[in-house]
């Protein structure tokens, strides 16, 4: 797929407050032991001890110093972390299920969707694939625009936006998806920038539609040896003698801020959860100040103490951390914060320039 514009990844890192962040794609979002070990020491040695979770299940170092870029570049090759170019890189937009097994459909689509790659028209950058060949749909609420799903008795790729897609056998897989993005492009999506944009003024063809995925499932939850970490950030101290304490052989990431350690022996980390119900794990914030040159206020401090599932407290009206509706969104602006409700972090807000201490101090 060639990219338009720009995308962050590890040969093409996003400045930020603290430095670049380095963001990493791991291949069918698995590491080895010694890969998620050899990131936690890069973290610790060129970053700033951070490893993000990301929604589309990639890891990111943040606070790298430009100087230090081609050093980290030159270890994560070695650890057999990055492509060979950044135009591959920027090219390889897939997530998949995180429970796939060695030689499952998911696998091999994963490899078809590889060398199907280069064939694909130009597409905007933030487009990608999801390979969501469990049973049932998992990815349904992670950003993709291609979906690969199963109904009760066929493979279907779904275009998004749309509910239902076309049935396809596992061999028509690579050239449905190179007629689904000829399709996108020759009616104009890119314009739009995304698929289920683009189908909100563009009919999708009704052949492009005949078969329902199988409902969707709800995504994994923490517990036994899958953690959760806080607004989707990992120690990579407590990561690193997680996997040493437990003696995982391999971590998985996903896209609902959690990790699997496999061949691992469950453990009661301090610093991850490992309980469904523990409110941070729906509590969305962003790194704020002074990670991020656009905060002008903590964010994470102030979020942990009021977590509650659908509470976002972003530095700045971009809302990264969770670019959606919210039952509350705290936005930062000038040292003091905005609060919207029912909204998006750059809706209209409700009440402006209330502090951490009138946000804490319970109505009288
Ligand atoms: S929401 Fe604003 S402050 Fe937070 S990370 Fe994004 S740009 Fe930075």
């Amino acid at each position: 797929m060639s990219i338009k514009g720009w995308c962050p990844g590890a040969w093409r890192p996003m400045m930020s407050g603290d430095g670049l962040i380095v963001r990493i794609r791991p291949r069918l979002a698995r590491l080895t032991r010694d890969q998620i070990l050899g990131l936690c020491t890069l973290s610790q040695s060129h970053g700033n001890g951070i490893i993000d979770l990301t929604s589309r299940a990639n890891l990111q170092m943040r606070g790298i110093k430009e100087h230090d870029h081609q050093t980290v570049l030159t270890q994560l090759q070695s650890l057999d972390l990055i492509d060979a170019t950044p135009e591959a890189e920027a090219k390889r937009n897939i997530v998949t299920i995180p429970l796939w097994q060695d030689g499952d459909l998911t696998t091999r689509l994963h490899t078809a969707i590889l060398d199907t790659l280069p064939k694909m028209p130009t597409l905007p950058a933030k487009m990608g694939i999801a390979i969501d060949t469990g049973p049932q749909p998992i990815l349904t609420n992670t950003s993709a625009d291609f979906r690969f799903e199963r109904s009760a008795d066929t493979l279907v790729l779904r275009a998004d936006g749309a509910p239902n897609g076309k049935a396809i056998t596992e061999a028509e897989a690579p050239q449905t998806l190179l007629d689904l993005a000829k399709w996108f492009v020759s009616t104009n999506g890119p314009a739009s920038g995304r698929m289920a944009k683009h189908l909100k003024s563009t009919p999708l063809p009704a052949d492009w539609q005949d078969t329902s995925p199988a409902a969707a499932a709800p995504p994994l939850q923490p517990g036994g040896t899958t953690y959760g970490a806080p607004f989707g950030s990992i120690d990579a101290t407590a990561l690193a003698a997680l996997i040493n304490d437990s003696q995982a052989t391999t971590l998985r990431v996903t896209p609902w801020r959690l990790f699997i350690l496999e061949n691992a022996t469950p453990c009661a980390p301090h610093g991850f959860i490992t309980d469904a119900n523990d409110p941070l794990l729906h509590t969305h914030a962003c790194p704020g100040a002074p990670a991020c040159a656009a905060a002008t206020v903590d964010t994470r401090q102030l979020a942990r103490q009021m977590a509650t599932p659908g509470l976002h407290v972003s530095g700045c009206d971009k809302g990264c951390a969770h670019p959606r509706r919210a039952t509350t969104t705290l936005v930062g602006r000038d040292g003091t914060f905005d609060l919207v409700e029912n909204g998006h972090p750059w809706d209209a807000p409700r009440a402006t320039g209330l502090t951490a201490k009138d946000l804490l101090t319970p109505a009288s």
